[in-house]
């Protein structure tokens, strides 16, 4: 594997290489924007179908961070039809089980990670989501060109090909753009309007950062939740026994914080965490030492067309419909979905749900087609 940066003349956007070189193959040359869940594994099928990938993330490598996703149903025959079963059992939390706690910490249920045969609140293949992303980063890194630290300028596309400016220099011309850049997409942005347009606030906000652990935790995750607020917050054991990874959420009628804003998002969630209880203060004293915080609103991206010419729109569902209505108000059904979704299954895999709906809505999960909505 070959390694290249090169720092363009402001001194902005350099980019940094990975993999790729070497492989050339004389498919279509394809760009995907995002190397998260759904950029790594499109690049994954792409490749294998003969493609010429290369994958631009404007991050300077690969994001850590986010909960822990399930690998059950369509998820688990994705991950085998992909050849990463192995891979991915090897980056499982091995989470033993789940106690739902009162605000003085004492136990009020507990879910095993065996109950309902392996198929109850802890799927006995969960992976966090930054862990996932390695495992689709590892596999394709060799077949695959990996740009960090750069992103799409411009792009203007003709009849047969798309030509791209890079925001660190580089000019390319690719047959094929696909944005897998998150549901703030920029892409998505360039090539069909401003995100207000597509966009649409659930009224949940979610926050999730790895903390010290030093709560004890041992394989067990710990949930609590003020019924009264309606807030609640939990923390996971990871595969790290000396970290674990914290969540918090509430409900927002709007949501106005800049999503790369990372300090104003900060202050919003002091400042809605207020006056919770349990380790709530004990998770929030590590919010400035934390390297992994990520917080955004579960949203829907609404579209009535997923492409335009030679760009796709690949990635983010925060599926509304996939949402359990009986469900805790702090539990979204994140689906990555590219990941195993659009290529070439249907459907994708939630993410945690709370203990206390988990089993009603793991009952309903189904694969469901990919859609703009
Ligand atoms: C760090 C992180 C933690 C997360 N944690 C959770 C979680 O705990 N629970 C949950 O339900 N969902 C979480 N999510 C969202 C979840 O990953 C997605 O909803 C889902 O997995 C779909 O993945 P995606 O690859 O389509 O988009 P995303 O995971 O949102 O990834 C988009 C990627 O594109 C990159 N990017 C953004 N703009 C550009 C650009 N202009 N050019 C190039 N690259 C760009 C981003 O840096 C990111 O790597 C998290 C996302 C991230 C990035």
């Amino acid at each position: 594997m070959e390694a290249v940066m090169s720092v363009d003349d402001s001194g902005q956007g350099h980019a940094i290489r990975t993999g790729g070189q070497g492989t050339r193959v004389s498919g279509p040359r394809v760009l995907v924007a995002g190397a998260s869940i759904a950029g790594p594994a499109l690049a994954h099928w792409l490749r294998r179908r003969g493609a010429e990938v290369t994958v631009v993330e404007r991050a300077p490598e690969l994001r850590p961070g986010g909960q822990a996703v399930d690998a059950r149903g369509v998820a688990r025959e994705a991950i085998e039809r992909m050849g990463l079963a192995a891979a991915v059992r090897a980056a499982c939390t091995d989470t033993a089980g789940a106690h739902t706690v009162d605000a003085d910490g004492q136990v009020l249920e507990t879910f095993r990670a065996d109950d309902d045969g392996g198929d109850g609140f802890i799927a006995d293949i969960e992976i966090l989501r930054g862990d996932l992303s390695r495992v689709l980063y590892e596999d394709t890194r060799d077949g695959v060109e990996y740009v960090f630290d750069d992103r799409i300028a411009d792009l203007v596309q003709d009849a047969d090909g798309v030509d791209v400016v890079f925001a660190g220099g580089d000019r390319r011309r690719f047959d094929l753009v696909v944005g897998a850049d998150g549901p703030h997409s920029e892409l998505r942005a360039m090539v069909f309007g401003p995100h207000e347009r597509f966009l649409r606030h659930l009224g949940h906000v979610l926050a999730f950062y790895s903390v010290p652990n030093e709560f004890g935790l041992d394989r067990w995750l710990l949930e609590y939740q003020d019924r009264e607020s309606g807030r609640s917050a939990l923390l996971r054991p990871i595969r790290d026994a000396t970290r674990a990874m914290a969540m918090f959420y509430f409900a927002s009628a709007d949501f106005d914080v800049d999503h790369r804003d990372v300090a104003a998002q900060k202050v919003l969630l002091r400042e809605r965490m207020a006056g919770l209880g349990w380790l709530t203060p004990d998770i929030l004293a590590h919010l400035d030492d934390t390297p992994d915080f990520y917080l955004d609103q579960v949203a829907q991206v609404v579209m009535d067309r997923w492409s335009s010419g030679r760009w796709v729109c690949s990635g983010t569902r925060r599926s509304a419909r996939r949402r359990c209505p009986d469900r805790a108000p702090g539990w979204p059904w994140s689906v990555p979905t590219c990941w195993p979704g659009s290529w070439p299954l249907p459907g994708g895999t939630p993410t945690r749900g709370s203990p206390a709906t988990r089993r009603g809505c793991a009952r309903s999960s189904r694969p469901t087609r990919r859609s703009a909505d």
